[in-house]
């Protein structure tokens, strides 16, 4: 205590004998709410890093979550998880799983800038990329794929969903013409329990869209599972998983997804990635009365 209020008085007297400019301290700028945008941790032999490429808030969550229950029930489970009824955040997580071998990355995010920006803050650079999976094409899982000067990912090739490309193909979707459709060829289409790299392994998680896969990521005897969106709120999905979303294409499809893929979770003491979660976006799933709790994950994947 005492060194600090000497060298507190030596530092009043420093600033008293400099010249008036510089002893008119501006106060420290507002910095506005920030996050970490990217968080690694070891699985096995592999190396899993987590992107924030973007967060915002969506106003009116009831129109998301919840499409099945009326206001004042969703409103006291909302105030129950302390949460607003009026606003949530979203978050955009893009995962890099590096085997040692192969640089894979499950997604990219509303566009290419917030996807690089977090790659190159997290030490990677995006044509370091070998292999790029996705989960199924909504705009914030593919808008990262191609920018104005055409591919991001100079050296990937692609890895998906037959039943998902094929209904996309289908759908005359401007999103999927302008960002899939001219990475076709170097588009290699999987099955469920198919591997998009060893150690990579896909998993069916139709509902959501028509052929959304989630993956089971497994090395030296851990194993992880990239959800992507079959459950998209910690709360709303988890607590609630016959909650009607207004992004599943297929309601029913989607809560029976939600249903087989928390109960393996909870049963497995497995930890998952989801991709709209809050960043970092992994965590823990427990069965509650009814339904199921999301534990974040705090230091357990850091030991
Ligand atoms: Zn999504």
């Amino acid at each position: 205590m005492r060194r600090h209020t000497l060298s507190r008085r030596a530092l009043l007297g420093a600033a008293a004998a400099l010249p008036l400019a510089h002893a008119a301290r501006a106060a420290a700028p507002m910095m506005g709410p920030s996050s970490a945008t990217h968080r690694r941790i070891a699985l096995g032999d592999f190396e899993i890093t987590n992107l924030l490429a973007g967060t915002a808030p969506r106003e009116d969550p009831h129109s998301i979550f919840g499409l099945n229950v009326d206001d004042d029930t969703f409103a006291e489970v909302a105030r129950d998880a302390l949460l607003p009824t009026e606003v949530a955040q979203f978050f955009f997580t893009p995962t890099l799983v590096n085997t040692g071998e192969t640089l894979v990355l499950f997604d990219t995010g509303l566009d290419p800038a917030g996807l690089t920006e977090a790659l190159s803050g997290a030490g990677y650079s995006a044509d370091q990329v070998d292999i790029v999976v996705i989960t199924h094409m909504h705009g914030d899982h593919i808008g990262g794929l191609m920018g104005a000067d055409g591919a991001t990912f100079a050296n990937a090739r692609y890895v998906t969903g037959a039943a998902e490309f094929d209904h996309w193909a289908a759908a005359e979707n401007d999103g999927f013409e302008a960002k899939m459709r001219p990475l076709a060829e170097q588009t290699t289409m999987i099955e469920p329990g198919q591997d998009a790299a060893p150690g990579i392994t896909a998993v069916e998680a139709f509902g959501h869209t028509p052929g959304h896969m989630a993956y089971r990521i497994e090395s030296a005897g851990k194993s992880l599972l990239i959800g992507a969106d079959f459950a998209n709120h910690p709360v709303f999905s988890l607590a609630h998983p016959d909650w009607e979303v207004s992004f599943d294409m297929d309601k029913s499809a989607a809560a029976a997804t939600r249903h087989a893929l928390l109960d393996m979770l909870a049963a497995e003491r497995m930890p998952f990635i989801g991709y709209h979660m809050p960043f970092p976006a992994m965590g823990y799933v427990k069965r509650t009365e009814g339904g199921y709790a999301y534990l974040p994950e705090s230091y357990q994947l850091r030991l």
